[in-house]
């Protein structure tokens, strides 16, 4: 076993600099850390929602959340506000926080549904704070009551932010484009990279955050990837900046159309838009024409279009490279998961770092880990598409009716039949995420938990009466998002 004393990061995305972030917190002074980055080839820059999980990721690194804030131009994010993704008109919001209270017998989805038989008529949603507060444009930090939120960020400014911050615990810049990548003749592991201009670098662990490129993964290694593409048949967008106007909401929105969907990120200066689309269903025409109709206030650049394969490298580590970032694989944007996934990717480096040497347990773990994570992740974003009962368009009657993986069958019949929700691990969305979702997209079960039926009828609907009450009370005390944001955020 070779010890591991530099490592070598090819890719200056957001990838790249939250890896170097993150290995230079850690082992800075025990391993040298270098970062290529090519000036030539343009990062994809437009993850812009995040998930909280940011939030553990700065706390990792010591980073002040109103600094990291203004610098990436961010605003708050409370969740998502799905339209037209049940049936054209309808629409609901995907929120972070926890929706009524968790019983030891029963999820809260099974409260609901018994007050929805006695004639209840509130909206799931509005027994989440965090849902409710999206809606009326409200936010805030605070201990009482403690909202769970997440950011939209500027991802280029977000990742300059990252690189200022890894440049300041050693990490060495090289500008230039790699060329070609040298193996060792016997153990076929990267041996260094070759920059155009000559220069030549090698590592002892390399890291590929080259975007969809993936040049050190599957352009050296050959590593192979695994195409999700029946399940998640989009595969093309068009992204585009626009003008702002009017308050900032706390939330994303994802709005459905006839092959795809829309997406709008608020930032505190500006909004990030595009659309989604499957090129099997639509051409580029439909989706310009379509992200322009829909969009209220001027352009500040033009659409570009952007393609991908959804699906997952076979090994995100092989031999002595790791890949993160879109070089690992690519999930659509519904939920925002990409940038989460980056920080769980580091996350995991972190505490499987092979400083003395690599390990095949550590690889083959890391790679277990990475693949329950994509699995789980697809199945959720596949669960949008599928929980549909839009017939309109052949693109909605394909995801409608097509078959999806065992584990997403699995559980969608089990909530369809028992109201249950039973997780595998350590899953990224929780009972929140998938009762808001199925609720949302008009999908009741047939039967709640009879645990529910120990509560009377009339207990049962003072208690449902209660909680909105407080709920809808605790949203009154917060400010708006605007008013929160300028007295959060410090002065550029
Ligand atoms: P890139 O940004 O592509 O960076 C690649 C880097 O590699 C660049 O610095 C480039 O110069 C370098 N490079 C490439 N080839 C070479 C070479 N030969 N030599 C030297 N350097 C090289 N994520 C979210 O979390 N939320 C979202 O809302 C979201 N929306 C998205 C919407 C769309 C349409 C798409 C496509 C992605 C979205 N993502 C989102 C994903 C997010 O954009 C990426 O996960 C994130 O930007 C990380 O990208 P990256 O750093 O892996 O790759």
């Amino acid at each position: 076993m070779q010890p591991i004393k530099h490592v070598v990061i090819v890719g200056g995305g957001t990838a790249g600099w939250l890896v170097a972030a993150g290995v230079g917190k850690m082992y800075h002074g025990r391993v040298n850390i270098t970062l290529v980055e090519s000036d030539a080839i343009r990062t994809v820059g437009v993850g812009e929602a995040t998930i909280p999980t940011m939030i553990a990721f700065h706390k990792l690194l010591d980073i002040p959340e109103p600094e990291v804030m203004s610098a990436a131009d961010a605003t708050f994010k409370l969740g998502i506000k799905f339209r037209n993704w049940g049936h054209i008109g309808e629409e609901y919001v995907h929120a972070f926080g926890q929706v009524g209270r968790i019983f030891w017998g029963g999820e809260f989805q099974h409260f609901w549904k018994r007050g929805r038989n006695l004639g209840m008529d509130i909206p799931f949603g509005d027994f989440c704070l965090e849902n409710v507060a999206a809606r009326a444009g409200r936010f805030a930090v605070t201990d009482n009551p403690v909202l769970n939120y997440a950011f939209h960020i500027d991802a280029g400014l977000y990742a300059q932010y990252m690189r200022k911050f890894a440049e300041g615990l050693g990490v060495v810049r090289h500008e230039g484009t790699v060329e070609h990548v040298d193996l060792h003749p016997e153990s076929g592991e990267i041996a260094s990279v070759r920059l155009a201009r000559g220069e030549v670098i090698s590592g002892d662990l390399f890291i590929d955050c080259s975007g969809f490129r993936a040049i050190l993964s599957e352009g050296a290694l050959k590593t192979g990837y695994e195409n999700w593409q029946e399940w998640l048949p989009c595969d093309s967008a068009l992204a585009v900046q626009v003008e702002k106007a009017g308050p900032t909401v706390p939330y994303t929105q994802a709005t459905a159309y006839g092959s795809g969907w829309i997406w709008e990120i608020p930032l505190q200066n500006r909004v990030g838009a595009g659309l989604v689309f499957s090129s099997k269903f639509a051409d580029r025409d439909w989706a310009d024409m379509t992200l322009r109709q829909h969009l209220k206030t001027p352009m500040i650049d033009e659409p570009r279009l952007l393609q991908f394969k959804t699906g997952r490298r076979k090994l995100a580590w092989n031999k002595n490279c790791i890949a993160i970032g879109l070089a690992s694989g690519f999930l659509e944007p519904l939920e925002s998961t990409s940038i989460h996934m980056i920080t769980s990717a580091v996350i995991r480096l972190l505490r499987l770092f092979p400083l003395n040497g690599i390990q095949p347990i550590l690889v083959d773990e890391y790679n277990r880990q990475t693949r329950e994570e994509a699995e789980s992740i697809r199945d959720f974003i596949a669960l949008h598409y599928h929980a549909t009962r839009r017939n309109d368009t052949p693109f909605w009657d394909y995801v409608r009716t097509m078959s999806v993986p065992d584990t997403l069958r699995h559980r969608f019949e089990m909530f369809r039949e028992s109201g249950m929700v039973f997780l595998v691990g350590e899953e990224l969305f929780r009972h929140n995420g998938w009762t808001q979702v199925l609720l949302g997209q008009g999908f009741e079960p047939k039967l709640y938990q009879p645990v529910v039926d120990n509560m009377s009828d009339s207990e049962l609907l003072e208690y449902l009466k209660g909680f909105q009450e407080h709920v809808a009370k605790n949203t009154s005390m917060l400010p708006t998002h605007d008013e929160f944001l300028a007295r959060y955020c410090v002065s550029k």
